[in-house]
């Protein structure tokens, strides 16, 4: 199963020429963040650059629709990070007003990996200029017929981040309805986008998480399936065992979107860390049976080599994790409690 770094870009179109369509119920995108733990509680950050007034807070709400106890959106600062660009895979989440297509409100761009659907990354843009007769309202009434509601373009672009396609379906037009009319609002859920976001999110758990870079380390490995079972188990029985285990574990989750990232754009780095991986199964495996394994002082040192090549590409947490890490190897206690011993002879 190859995985690579797919783009999916859904609009809201502002409707006027759109024909009597077939209702049909949610449908869900290729992707989402069921992955994660506390899915898309990364924050957004919003460039209020040109937005007309309360925007940001209309934003805020309409994204507010979709919380619940398996789902929430979070924002951080107001900023302008990517550069003004209406989409750059770069880790934000970046909402921002600018030129679009007339006649399309706004539009969400959706960064995934193939395969597995992992959502890492969600970027968003309010059209500035979508109609030369109608305007935006970003208030919390009723727009006027020469208006259309900010709030209700948020709540639809939302739903597309959280991984729901178009849904015509009543009672009621849906949050996901292809279009919006002036003077229209849907700023609250129908049943069918409660269902759809559901669906996704209330039986997810946060075990795939896991699998984000492990599963595109292991691409090149022949059998990356069973190595991944493999990893999986060595989390489950040596890693939890020990706090030092446990402690890991969290700096996998917290570093999986980055490390996922550098190891897609640095082919090289993935095939060091896939030929590593191959010679290292067998050992891991053993130390999942509790057999005692051994390592030779040699993958010690390809170990480090590999963990330098992405400190070189880390930004500063990361790299300050990294440090941690090679402190730990170093010091003679942190591989046996994971059920390795180093031969230093070899
Ligand atoms: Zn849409």
């Amino acid at each position: 199963m190859k995985k690579t770094l797919l783009k999916i870009t859904l609009a809201i179109i502002c409707a006027s020429m759109l024909a009597g369509k077939e209702a049909s119920a949610f449908q869900l995108t290729p992707s989402n963040w069921s992955y994660k733990k506390n899915p898309m509680g990364e924050n957004w950050t919003i460039c209020s650059e040109g937005m007309p007034e309360d925007a940001v807070k209309r934003t805020r709400e309409g994204a507010a629709a979709w919380n619940y106890e398996h789902f929430k959106f979070t924002f951080g600062p107001n900023g302008c990070l990517s550069g003004g660009e209406e989409t750059i895979v770069n880790e934000i989440h970046q909402i921002n007003f600018g030129e679009l297509e007339p006649g399309v409100l706004g539009r969400t761009h959706i960064w995934s990996f193939t395969g597995s659907g992992e959502t890492v990354e969600c970027d968003m843009r309010f059209n500035d200029n979508f109609s030369a007769t109608l305007e935006w309202y970003t208030g919390v009434d009723t727009p006027s017929t020469s208006q259309v509601d900010w709030q209700t373009t948020a709540a639809h672009e939302m739903g597309h981040c959280l991984g729901l396609n178009h849904s015509e379906l009543g009672p009621g037009k849906p949050v996901m309805a292809t279009s919006t009319k002036p003077g229209e609002i849907r700023r609250t859920l129908t049943e069918d986008d409660i269902n759809g976001r559901n669906e996704i999110y209330s039986s997810s758990g946060d075990e795939e998480e896991f699998a984000c870079p492990l599963s595109i380390a292991a691409l090149d490995v022949t059998d990356s399936e069973n190595a991944l079972e493999t990893l999986r188990n060595f989390r489950d029985t040596i890693m939890v065992s020990t706090q030092k285990g446990k402690q890991y574990i969290k700096f996998f989750y917290k570093h999986a979107i980055e490390t996922s990232l550098i190891l897609l754009r640095n082919p090289d780095l993935r095939a060091q860390i896939a030929a590593q991986l191959e010679q290292l199964l067998p050992v891991i495996e053993s130390s999942v049976n509790g057999v005692p394994a051994m390592l030779t002082a040699e993958n010690v040192n390809e170990i480090e080599t590999l963990l330098a090549g992405i400190q070189s590409k880390a930004g500063h947490r990361l790299k300050e994790t990294l440090r941690k890490v090679k402190a730990d190897i170093k010091d003679g206690a942190f591989l046996p409690s994971l059920g390795f011993n180093v031969d230093s002879d070899n």
